[in-house]
């Protein structure tokens, strides 16, 4: 294929935000032409995708992501490395007091009798871009975009690709960024970022356990910070849970330095024994936390996406979903629509899709970025909050239906 010169719609970033929305492009609005740009070489087909998106982590997709990947296709592909999540237990460790939610309770909120299931990102990536390569996406890797002009009539990107030396350019009508967090492209276009620094990593392994975890995800507020232990799919006749242990800087790197035996008694102390003795540790990975919001997510003949966009405290399994769900408003807003033909009425479009996209933002950022800290404090009015909520978890209908349906990401 040749390389493209002027396209409507132009995505720069393929990882799990750019290559989800391209993906729904290319199912909902198939007339549009569209062009994604990313910076690192992309592989062959069925190949793992070396990008930051599809490391090591498991993402927790909850129900309706995988309503909206069932709509575009994907869930034949993707059924076959998802472990089902039918239960959420939430505890508060130390204390008796824990609220189990389940898929039976909440028919709103599943999807196939699951409110969620969990993928390993390095599964994730091959299946998202298989499925890409069969559109008619126009798929630009290596390349990375320098600068972005906008104008009037959309924006001219100027791009350079490792397989060559030269320069080269593309316009588009739409830009949509989608290039990660502490984005420089979202500085160049003078877009500024809240951010508030946690101060503590997520550190994240694979954890082989003696028993099945009868598809149960637990997400447990400890005093170092809360942990999420998710079903994986079982692998080598070893029972295994993804591991999100969120701690300050200090302890994170404390619990690095652990031989594996050390580290798996640290955390079946911390964790407690409900999911059944722990019995290996994969290597682990460390991420900084902040959450991190653009000021503007939309501007004449531009959208921002993703991390670059919104970029949560991973402990609640929302950031991911979010994005899905902001994806699916821009593609419907978009379904339809020439984009050539009238720029006030683009303009409308991305009110209309912003507008669309507020409520959602607000409840699903305020869950992931107040629940972790009031989970985490010692403070006894923390505590009694806490359980307090835990307690309205477990006995109040409308709260259970609340905490369900956000956390299985049917958003609003
Ligand atoms: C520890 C952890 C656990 C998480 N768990 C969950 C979970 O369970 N559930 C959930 O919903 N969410 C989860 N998330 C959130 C999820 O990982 C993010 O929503 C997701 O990574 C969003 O990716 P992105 O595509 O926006 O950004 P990125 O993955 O950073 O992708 C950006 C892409 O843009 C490319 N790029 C950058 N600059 C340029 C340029 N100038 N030109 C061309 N290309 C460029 C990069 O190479 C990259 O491929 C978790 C996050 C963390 C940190």
């Amino acid at each position: 294929m040749s390389e493209p010169k002027r396209v409507d719609l132009a995505i720069v970033g393929g990882g799990m935000a750019g290559a989800s929305l391209a993906l729904m492009l290319a199912h909902y609005c198939p007339r549009l032409s569209v062009a994604l740009l990313e910076r690192q070489a992309l592989p062959d087909a069925g190949a793992s995708v070396q990008l930051p998106s599809f490391d090591t982590r498991a993402t927790a997709v909850a129900a309706g992501s995988l309503q909206i990947f069932d709509e575009l296709g994907l869930w034949p592909q993707l059924r076959g490395y998802a472990a089902p999540i039918e239960h959420i237990h939430v505890s508060d460790r130390g204390r008796a007091l824990g609220a189990a939610l389940t898929a039976d309770e909440q028919e709103r909120a599943s999807f196939a009798g699951m409110l969620g299931a969990v993928i390993e990102n390095a599964a994730l990536g091959p299946v998202l871009h298989g499925a890409l390569a069969r559109t008619n996406v126009q798929m630009l890797a290596p390349a990375q975009v320098d600068a972005v002009q906008m104008s009037e009539s959309g924006a001219q990107l100027a791009w350079r690709s490792d397989s060559d030396s030269g320069e080269h350019s593309l316009s588009t009508r739409l830009l949509v960024v989608a290039d990660g967090v502490d984005s420089p492209l979202c500085r160049q276009l003078g877009i500024e970022t809240e951010r508030i620094d946690y101060r503590q990593r997520a550190l994240v392994t694979t954890i082989g356990l003696e028993r099945d975890h009868r598809n149960r995800a637990y997400e447990r507020f400890t005093d170092d910070g809360p942990m999420a232990l998710l079903p994986l799919p079982k692998r080598d006749g070893l029972h295994r849970m993804a591991l999100v242990w969120t701690c300050a800087a200090g302890v994170a790197e404390e619990l690095a330095a652990l031989s594996e035996a050390r580290f798996l008694q640290r955390l079946q102390r911390a964790f407690g024994w409900r999911a059944g003795r722990m019995v290996r540790a994969g290597a682990l990975q460390s991420y900084p936390l902040s959450l991190s919001l653009a000021r503007e997510q939309w501007r004449r003949n531009l959208v921002l996406v993703g991390n670059c966009a919104h970029f949560l405290h991973p402990v609640a399994g929302q950031g991911f979903n979010l994005t899905l769900r902001d994806c699916y408003g821009l593609a419907q807003a978009l379904a339809g629509v020439d984009l050539a033909s009238n720029s006030t009425r683009q303009l409308d479009l991305l009110q209309e899709y912003g507008r669309g996209r507020r409520l959602d933002q607000q409840l699903t950022i305020g869950f992931s970025d107040r629940i972790p800290p009031l989970f985490a404090s010692a403070n006894p009015l923390a505590r009694g909050l806490r359980q307090a909520g835990l307690l309205g978890l477990m006995l109040a209908p409308p709260l259970r239906s609340g905490f369900v349906g956000q956390a299985a990401g049917f958003g609003l």
